[in-house]
Protein backbone atom coordinates (compact mmCIF):
# COMPACT_ATOMS: atom_id res chain seq x y z
CA UNK A 1 0.00 0.00 0.00
CA UNK A 2 1.38 3.51 -0.45
CA UNK A 3 2.25 5.83 2.80
CA UNK A 4 -0.85 7.68 2.60
CA UNK A 5 -2.62 5.17 2.87
CA UNK A 6 -0.97 3.34 5.37
CA UNK A 7 -0.93 6.86 7.52
CA UNK A 8 -5.00 6.53 6.90
CA UNK A 9 -4.93 3.27 8.33
CA UNK A 10 -3.15 3.89 11.59
CA UNK A 11 -5.21 7.17 12.07
CA UNK A 12 -7.92 5.02 11.66
CA UNK A 13 -7.08 2.30 14.37
CA UNK A 14 -6.24 5.63 16.63
CA UNK A 15 -9.93 6.76 16.45
CA UNK A 16 -11.23 3.68 16.64
CA UNK A 17 -9.04 2.32 19.33
CA UNK A 18 -9.80 5.94 21.41
CA UNK A 19 -13.59 5.34 20.97
CA UNK A 20 -13.30 2.05 22.51
CA UNK A 21 -11.16 2.49 25.27
CA UNK A 22 -12.88 5.61 26.06
CA UNK A 23 -16.35 3.78 26.57
CA UNK A 24 -15.17 0.54 28.27
CA UNK A 25 -12.08 0.94 30.01
CA UNK A 26 -10.94 3.61 32.28
CA UNK A 27 -7.26 3.95 32.79
CA UNK A 28 -6.39 5.80 29.76
CA UNK A 29 -2.48 7.09 29.32
CA UNK A 30 -0.42 8.50 27.23
CA UNK A 31 1.47 7.23 24.30
CA UNK A 32 3.89 8.04 21.40
CA UNK A 33 4.20 5.98 18.94
CA UNK A 34 7.03 6.17 15.86
CA UNK A 35 6.22 4.08 13.23
CA UNK A 36 7.65 3.91 9.78
CA UNK A 37 6.98 2.48 6.86
CA UNK A 38 8.55 2.84 3.46
CA UNK A 39 10.94 4.79 4.79
CA UNK A 40 8.75 7.40 5.99
CA UNK A 41 8.07 8.12 9.20
CA UNK A 42 4.98 8.80 11.24
CA UNK A 43 4.42 10.09 15.11
CA UNK A 44 1.13 9.21 16.73
CA UNK A 45 0.06 10.25 20.32
CA UNK A 46 -3.20 7.76 21.77
CA UNK A 47 -4.36 7.82 25.14
CA UNK A 48 -5.28 4.18 25.58
CA UNK A 49 -5.06 1.83 28.30
CA UNK A 50 -2.59 -0.71 28.43
CA UNK A 51 -4.50 -3.64 27.16
CA UNK A 52 -5.25 -1.69 23.74
CA UNK A 53 -1.56 -0.63 23.58
CA UNK A 54 -1.09 -4.30 23.25
CA UNK A 55 -4.16 -4.80 20.68
CA UNK A 56 -2.98 -1.80 18.37
CA UNK A 57 0.53 -2.66 18.39
CA UNK A 58 -0.53 -6.31 16.99
CA UNK A 59 -2.93 -4.13 14.33
CA UNK A 60 0.16 -1.97 13.64
CA UNK A 61 2.38 -4.91 13.03
CA UNK A 62 0.03 -6.92 10.61
CA UNK A 63 -0.03 -3.66 8.52
CA UNK A 64 3.88 -3.35 8.58
CA UNK A 65 3.74 -6.55 7.02
CA UNK A 66 0.90 -6.52 4.89
CA UNK A 67 1.21 -7.53 1.44
CA UNK A 68 -1.10 -6.22 -0.74
CA UNK A 69 0.10 -3.23 -2.92
CA UNK A 70 -3.35 -1.97 -3.36
CA UNK A 71 -4.70 -3.04 0.43
CA UNK A 72 -8.33 -4.39 0.68
CA UNK A 73 -10.45 -4.12 3.99
CA UNK A 74 -9.22 -6.57 6.12
CA UNK A 75 -12.71 -7.82 6.47
CA UNK A 76 -12.99 -9.14 2.70
CA UNK A 77 -8.91 -10.27 2.27
CA UNK A 78 -8.39 -13.21 0.54
CA UNK A 79 -5.53 -13.97 2.91
CA UNK A 80 -6.13 -13.01 6.18
CA UNK A 81 -2.85 -12.21 8.36
CA UNK A 82 -4.72 -11.95 12.10
CA UNK A 83 -5.06 -14.99 14.32
CA UNK A 84 -8.68 -16.07 15.25
CA UNK A 85 -8.84 -14.10 19.09
CA UNK A 86 -7.10 -11.13 17.71
CA UNK A 87 -9.09 -11.13 14.57
CA UNK A 88 -12.37 -11.53 17.09
CA UNK A 89 -11.29 -8.87 19.18
CA UNK A 90 -10.32 -6.14 16.38
CA UNK A 91 -13.58 -6.86 14.88
CA UNK A 92 -15.39 -5.95 18.19
CA UNK A 93 -13.75 -2.44 18.61
CA UNK A 94 -14.45 -1.76 14.73
CA UNK A 95 -17.97 -2.37 15.48
CA UNK A 96 -18.31 -0.41 18.58
CA UNK A 97 -16.52 2.41 17.43
CA UNK A 98 -18.04 2.46 13.94
CA UNK A 99 -21.06 2.55 15.54
CA UNK A 100 -20.97 5.41 17.79
CA UNK A 101 -19.13 7.50 15.40
CA UNK A 102 -22.28 6.72 12.85
CA UNK A 103 -24.04 8.16 15.85
CA UNK A 104 -21.54 11.31 16.27
CA UNK A 105 -22.14 12.19 12.39
CA UNK A 106 -25.40 11.40 12.49
CA UNK A 107 -25.74 14.02 15.26
CA UNK A 108 -23.68 16.32 13.56
CA UNK A 109 -25.99 16.16 10.01
CA UNK A 110 -29.22 17.12 12.17
CA UNK A 111 -27.21 19.87 14.01
CA UNK A 112 -26.11 21.68 10.60
CA UNK A 113 -30.14 21.36 9.55
CA UNK A 114 -31.15 23.53 12.31
CA UNK A 115 -28.11 25.63 12.53
ZN1 LIG B 1 -8.57 0.25 26.80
Amino acid sequence: MTCKKYEIEINTLKNFYEIYCKGKHDYAEHKKYNLEYKDEKFTLDLNICKECQENIEYSFDRLQTCPHEIKPRCRTCPSPCYDKPQWKHTAKVMKYSGVRLGLIQAKQKIKNLFS
